[in-house]
């Protein structure tokens, strides 16, 4: 089965967003267009809480592109984004959610960056939880 994972297509990632990917907008339509070739979708979000390491703001005299060692390992600092619960975190409103079965946390852990959609460490639920949903949904389809 062939899953689709759309990745932080956040508000914040957005032109006018804190650390906005240019044309990153125009992603949108084709993430909604692709979404119909694929039985299972599911999405990341960056999804920080406010204290997290990788904000310069919370590294007195650090700016963002600064360069720290954060629990051990060498962090870059970002603007302040994607804050649990906020506008810039939630997804772009013109992204349709409606066929995703589940949203993945990353970044939760404020010691711990997490750019990669498949090595994040702290989640709310691990990746096998997907992979059992798409067997459970293969099967159902047959
Ligand atoms: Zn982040």
């Amino acid at each position: 089965m062939k899953a689709l994972i759309v990745v932080d297509l956040q508000n914040d990632f957005l032109p006018g967003g804190a650390l906005p990917v240019p044309h990153g907008d125009e992603v949108i339509p084709v993430a909604n267009e692709l979404q119909r070739h694929f039985r299972l979708v599911v999405a990341t979000k960056d999804w920080h809480p406010a204290n997290h390491g990788s904000f310069a703001a919370n590294h007195q005299g650090k700016k963002p592109g600064d360069r720290i060692i954060l629990d051990g390992i060498e962090q870059i600092l970002w603007p302040v984004h994607c804050v649990q619960n906020t506008h810039g975190a939630e997804f772009a409103s013109a992204f349709d959610t409606s066929r995703i079965v589940h949203v993945f946390h990353k970044g939760v852990d404020p010691l711990i960056d997490s750019y990669s959609t498949f090595l994040f460490i702290c989640s709310d639920l691990p990746w096998t939880t997907a992979l059992n949903t798409a067997r459970s949904m293969r099967a159902s389809i047959g």
